[in-house]
């Protein structure tokens, strides 16, 4: 049974683990000058994850992603992926990457029991990705996606900022790759941050123009499964892969939300977009404190806001999302 209720009556069953903040890549979004350490950062280890992730399955919570920062840039990603996996109660491990490292490692990290990965991928053009995330690595990260439909991950995404001037123009040529493809792909909206607010400004666009073009092709909104998240799906009869739309901006966005999130050094964010973190860390050093996290986790519950404020810029205390876990 699902414990981790809130006031407005979200329940959580999904945690997004960061388990780094450094990243490879610089996204002009994200990190355009790149990972840049600040002071001594040690991100919690597989054995503070576990005990962790162990926690909140004892409170009922189900699914776990790995994300970060580069999550698979950690020498010890398979093995707290199979750590987290071997969790009684844990149902679903899901990862989300640049895919960098994915060709050469899927069916590692499918046997270490992630199920569900998410690839980011801004560009089908090699220049333009280049570009856009600082690395010419859109071969392999093709090759990764190919890996992995190979290593039989159940649920596989990719996840495609659109960008007004810069990557809008390729909307077709995402979707002719699924016309025989089956792969789901999500197009999130570009996201106001405490680092990019010129960039946001020029190159935001509003999930619903991304809706309207969609439906003027044919596209149509799928109904909304129970339990699933925040991203509306779409389908087309001619195409074999879906689409989804993450529209943080849309209305209600906040009234589906699932989901806790905690930061690579041990702090509980109860929104991605709010201001500050609760420490966790000091009760992740023995199995001993099982109770005193999931009491304090539940505690802590009851400060989570009914949306965030992102309409009035308001950001939170997030830079960017590598920070964070996107
Ligand atoms: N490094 C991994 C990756 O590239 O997928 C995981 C972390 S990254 C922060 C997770 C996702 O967040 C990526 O798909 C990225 O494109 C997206 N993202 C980062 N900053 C964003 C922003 N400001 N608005 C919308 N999406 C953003």
């Amino acid at each position: 049974m699902n414990t981790l209720i809130d006031p407005h009556g979200r329940s959580f069953s999904y945690l997004r683990l960061s388990i780094t903040d450094v990243c490879n890549y610089r996204c002009q979004y994200c990190l355009p000058d790149g990972y840049k350490k600040s002071g001594q950062t040690q991100f919690l280890s597989a054995d503070e994850i576990e005990n962790l992730v162990s926690g909140l399955a004892g409170l009922g919570l189900w699914k776990v992603r790995l994300t970060g920062g580069e999550p698979t840039i950690r020498k010890d990603f398979t093995e707290i992926a199979a750590r987290i996996s071997a969790i009684p109660g844990i149902r679903r491990l899901a990862t989300t990457t640049n895919g960098y490292r994915l060709a050469e490692n899927a069916d590692l990290w499918r046997k270490a029991g992630i199920s569900a990965i998410n690839v980011s991928v801004d560009s089908l053009d090699q220049q333009r990705f280049a570009k856009i995330t600082g690395q010419d690595h859109l071969p392999q990260v093709l090759a990764g996606i190919r890996a992995a439909q190979r290593a039989g991950f159940e649920h596989i995404k990719v996840n495609t900022v659109l960008l007004r001037d810069i990557n809008d123009q390729e909307l077709p040529a995402f979707l002719e790759w699924i016309r025989t493809e089956d792969l789901s792909i999500r197009f999130i909206e570009l996201m106001e941050t405490g680092t990019n607010r010129e960039y946001f400004e020029r190159h935001h666009i509003r999930g619903d123009e991304i809706r309207d073009r969609l439906q003027a092709l044919g596209w149509s909104r799928l109904p909304r499964e129970e339990g699933a998240g925040p991203a509306q799906e779409f389908h087309h009869p001619d195409y074999r892969g879906r689409i989804g739309i993450i529209a943080p901006y849309s209305k209600d966005f906040c009234n589906t939300c699932n989901r806790l999130r905690v930061t690579a050094t041990g702090n509980l964010r109860l929104c991605l977009f709010g201001n500050g973190g609760h420490a966790l860390r000091h009760l992740l050093q023995h199995r001993s404190q099982r109770d005193e996290l999931q009491q304090t986790i539940a505690g802590l519950l009851v400060q989570k806001a009914p949306t965030h404020l992102l309409h009035f810029h308001q950001t939170g205390t997030t830079p960017h999302l590598a920070a964070m876990g996107g």
